[in-house]
């Protein structure tokens, strides 16, 4: 079969257009694959995802390319040899382009300033992702970040051509992999020079502005996540949104934000440590109060590591004693810690799932769970094993 004849290739923004099916067949991932004579939907390539729209009213949920043929996934089957009318989502496509836009823009600038190659890119509606082969310090970021959005600002022109093989020879352009054929290059004059595939938008104006969300390391260099048009505007208003309840909460201006947060968790930190004191003190005096083998205490709550060392402490004074501490209440049930120096705990829990409503486990030594009964059920049971089986 012919190659699909691409109209994305000469003008991005050409959407409605009338083509013939040349092939209808199931597709493997459901649905059916559709080759039309020409296409204005441009598929999945070079990072990009493959655009979505409809043909006659069917739902085009995918686009593809296999050996020069593009091949649209229809939910429904369309007639072999029939002109169909197509439009792929513009909304989703424009988004796409102006993302793909600022990526060139970004990357023409990084890779100009560092000296490094764009080793990977990722475009989808939720995320877009650019690699470079070398690190970038937040000084870097801010500054690549800046000259791209003057880039933007100057409303450059986008131009995309076929330089022939001797022109090619003489041009410096960014390319990821060896290509061969007709090379289709993307320039922006000043910033890059960039051999692609996709569509763009025609004046760097249409990207608006763009936003550098993160940055991570990544194999030897750096992953950063990115933003443009009209996502780095939803990002802006969904942060504005952010930033308006915490100042309508805490009834401060946002600049003085981070300095109250940031006393508010060292004063959290601080009545942790006061609360969790207080905790371990009552639980110490309930363990005072008792007598004979079994010390139990009750807490409403508390950590659970302050109750194992409160219990590690007991035992230590008391080697013969089963000490048990539990947290909670009779309504919601108890988290519960139990150990022994002289009594097989795994043995125990055995006895207590078959008396109380008890599920957990541990060692010889140790055991956790929870309890859904009352405190007074709890109480009986505990003080009738000791009784029965002594420790
Ligand atoms: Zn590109």
């Amino acid at each position: 079969m012919k190659e699909t004849l691409m109209i994305y290739d000469e003008n991005g923004y050409f959407n409605e257009f009338r083509a013939r099916v040349l092939s209808c067949r199931p597709a493997e991932r459901g649905g059916y694959e559709v080759i039309l004579s020409q296409t204005a939907f441009f598929p999945e390539q070079g990072g990009q995802v493959g655009d979505q729209g409809f043909l006659d009213g069917v739902r085009v949920r995918d686009t593809q390319i296999e050996d020069g043929l593009v091949i649209h996934y229809c939910e429904k089957p369309l007639a072999e040899g029939s002109v169909v009318h197509g439009a792929y989502d513009r909304d989703r496509r424009f988004d796409l382009m102006q993302n793909h836009t600022g990526e060139h823009i970004l990357s023409g600038i990084i890779c100009h300033s560092h000296s490094c190659n764009n080793v990977g890119f990722r475009l989808s509606e939720e995320n877009c992702t650019v690699d470079y082969d070398c690190f970038l310090d937040e000084e870097d970021l801010r500054k690549a970040e800046l000259q791209a959005n003057q880039a933007i600002w100057a409303d450059k022109q986008v131009i995309v051509d076929y330089p022939n093989d001797r022109e090619l020879a003489r041009l410096d352009y960014r390319c990821k992999k060896e290509l061969t054929g007709r090379i289709r290059i993307v320039t922006i004059p000043g910033i890059d020079v960039c051999a692609c595939c996709a569509p763009h938008v025609s004046r760097t104006g249409e990207v608006g502005m763009l936003k550098i969300i993160s940055c991570e390391k990544h194999k030897s260099g750096v992953r950063l996540y990115i933003a443009s048009g009209q996502r780095a505007y939803r990002l802006m208003r969904e942060i504005m949104e952010i930033t308006d309840s915490l100042v309508h909460a805490l009834s401060l201006p946002k600049e003085k934000l981070p300095q109250r947060i940031a006393d508010m968790n060292a004063e959290i930190y601080r009545l942790t440590g006061q609360l969790s004191a207080v905790k371990i003190s009552l639980m110490k005096q309930q363990l005072q109060a008792a007598e004979g083998p079994l010390a139990l205490f009750f807490v409403e709550d508390g950590l659970e590591k302050d109750v194992r060392e409160v219990i590690n402490e007991h035992l230590s004074h008391h080697e013969e004693s089963l000490c048990a501490g539990f947290t909670g209440n009779d309504a919601s049930g108890y988290r519960c810690v139990m150990a022994s120096r002289n009594t097989d705990m795994k043995q125990l829990a055995e006895q207590l799932r078959q008396r109380l409503a008890f599920q957990g486990g541990g060692s010889r030594q140790m055991i956790q769970g929870s309890v859904r009964n009352s405190r007074q059920e709890i109480e009986t049971v505990l003080n009738e094993m000791i009784s029965q089986n002594g420790l």
